[in-house]
């Protein structure tokens, strides 16, 4: 097996076998030197024909970047004038005794040593496996891992179960539009993609699973708006018996314990503002409350809470839940419910900021029946509708089901703002365009006649 590139300069005068890609080559007369890039960084090769065997010596001509190469050879220290201090394994190099062509390498569309954002977002992406060579790339996706790493161990310590939810579902309101699935079993009919597990976390609670948490994939048909992508990542959490104290304090402990990770020796704290004092002061559910917006290692969280339960949504002229139908009316309110007062009602939902940035929203739920199917009400759905669309949790809620409150954290984000990165998409290995494209499958893509015939769709021209 191959040692890591990193892992040469505790190997100094010894025999190694590297293997990796051609980053930067240079030929001196009859010297090449190559510096060897893999997942852990990059190493001098210095290749000597007389030092080579001779099928190895007849070879070096030929490397050009990107080829990947197998190299055997003896670690050695650089002379102080030949130390390089930008490179982590700049005080040694690699005197090559035989070199392996393992794959030949096209010239790439743009530039991997140097990188970058010089090329357009579409090439990016439609060459995604060579933009994820590019360092920042990398540590990106290194840093999104050890963030889940992180996280997984902190919820494994706290005693909570991974549970996974399904992909092939139904219609949840959730605000947007549900990307949906034909059936080919049941022509007509459809699966919906989750636009959050909601609902089944939820039942889990009525499952009596107390404490569960899943890395979720959620799916919204949004037009484009935004740095918003299709199909994203949630830290997706639920809990039976708390309030929403216990849900905002262990969610703290979570982020301190991922930031000590990935940020170590990092202060944070986390205030707390009402949504009230956060509109009247910053005119925003959001506010950044930085006390420098340039300093890029500045992280301010703010929990917002008391979210207003409805909005008026004045395009649809009726009545929207702020946050989910299953939000809990603060129960100091629930006099304005009957009532019919609306705009005052306060909602147990709570969101956390970050820098101006909404990284996580949840709330504690509502769990008695008539309550829940009183805001349904409120939010215009028929019993009929209310039946069909809900009809399974209000069933679940019948029997025995715990107070219980959650939150979800959108990944894409806190990563990408913990990477100093603008945009979620330099965070996520595949994402789509803007636009919702994927330049690199060539996605959506049109279907042959046969599956659309078999799933009993006909396109309209
Ligand atoms: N399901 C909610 C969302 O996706 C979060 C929650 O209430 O736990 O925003």
């Amino acid at each position: 097996m191959k040692i890591n590139n990193r892992e040469t300069i505790n190997q100094v005068d010894q025999k190694v076998l590297l293997m990796g890609w051609v980053h930067v080559v240079r030929k001196m007369g009859k010297i090449v030197f190559v510096d060897l890039r893999d997942r852990s960084g990059l190493v001098q090769v210095v290749l000597v024909p007389s030092e080579l065997d001779e099928r190895s010596a007849e070879i070096i001509k030929d490397i050009k970047p990107e080829y990947v190469l197998a190299i055997e050879g003896r670690v050695q220290t650089r002379g102080a004038k030949q130390i390089n201090q930008d490179l982590l394994t700049g005080t040694v190099e690699v005197l090559a005794t035989s070199v392996t062509i393992l794959a030949e390498a096209a010239t790439p569309p743009f530039e991997i040593d140097n990188e970058d954002r010089q090329a357009n977002e579409e090439l990016r992406l439609k060459y995604r496996y060579l933009d994820l060579r590019h360092e920042r790339m990398k540590k990106n996706i290194v840093t999104r891992h050890q963030i889940i790493r992180a996280m997984r161990e902190f919820f494994y310590q706290n005693d909570f179960l991974e549970i996974e939810t399904p992909f092939l579902s139904k219609s949840t309101p959730e605000g947007a539009r549900d990307f949906l699935v034909p059936s080919r079993n049941y022509p007509g009919k459809f699966y919906a993609l989750p636009q959050s597990p909601q609902q089944y976390k939820q039942m889990l609670m009525v499952a009596g699973l107390e404490k569960y948490f899943q890395i979720v994939r959620c799916f919204r048909d949004e037009d484009q708006r935004g740095d918003r992508q299709a199909e994203f990542t949630q830290l997706d959490v639920e809990m039976s018996f708390v309030e929403q104290a216990d849900v905002l304090s262990l969610m703290e402990k979570m982020i301190m314990a991922v930031l000590a990770k990935i940020k170590p020796g990092i202060k944070i704290t986390f205030p707390r503002m009402t949504y009230k004092v956060a509109m009247e002061k910053y005119n925003s559910d959001k506010p950044d409350i930085r006390q420098d917006k340039n300093n890029p290692e500045e992280y301010a969280f703010l929990w917002v809470t008391d979210f207003p339960m409805f909005e008026y949504k004045a395009g649809d002229r009726r009545w929207g839940a702020t946050h989910h139908p299953f939000t809990s009316v603060n129960p100091e309110d629930l006099p304005l419910l009957e009532k019919g007062e609306l705009e005052s009602i306060r909602a147990l939902q709570y969101d956390l900021v970050l820098n101006g940035n909404e990284v996580a929203g949840g709330s504690i739920r509502t769990h008695n029946p008539e309550i829940l199917h009183k805001v349904f009400e409120v939010l215009g759905h028929s019993d009929k509708e209310i039946q069909a669309k809900f009809g399974h949790l209000l069933e679940a809620f019948k029997y025995g089901v715990p107070p219980h409150g959650g939150i979800a954290f959108g990944l894409d984000r806190l990563v990408a703002i913990l990477c100093g990165e603008v945009s979620i998409r330099e965070v996520m290995a595949f994402p789509k365009t803007s636009d919702n494209r994927d330049p690199l499958m060539d996605s959506p893509a049109a279907v042959e006649p046969e599956q659309l015939a078999e799933l009993g769709l006909k396109i309209k021209k």
